[in-house]
């Protein structure tokens, strides 16, 4: 069986809007068709390795079923705009 990329994201329903990425869109999990929110390069990651979208919920099933699971670190972009989204979050006081 060919490994699939796949990319978890954060279903919509569940999110937090203070962990939403500035710049994210909607995409819809390829498992339950449940909406998730995809950061810009999460999309463009996406785009470029031909990725399945899954939700945690969708992502953490499928885990438990592969014996093997493999991880991919985020990438450089994505580490990049998860900073820049933690220091917008200063908390104002
Ligand atoms: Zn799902």
């Amino acid at each position: 069986m060919d490994d699939k990329i796949i990319i978890t994201c954060m279903r919509a329903e569940d999110a937090d809007p203070r962990c939403i990425i500035e710049g994210s869109t909607k995409d819809i999990c390829q498992t339950c068709w449940k909406e998730v929110w995809i950061s810009p390069a999460t999309l463009k990651f996406k785009e470029e390795k031909n990725g399945e979208v899954t939700c945690f919920v969708c992502a953490s099933k499928m885990f438990e079923n592969d014996d093997d699971p493999k991880f991919i670190s985020r990438t450089p972009e994505q580490q990049a705009e998860l900073l820049k989204s933690f220091l917008n979050d200063e908390p104002d006081r």
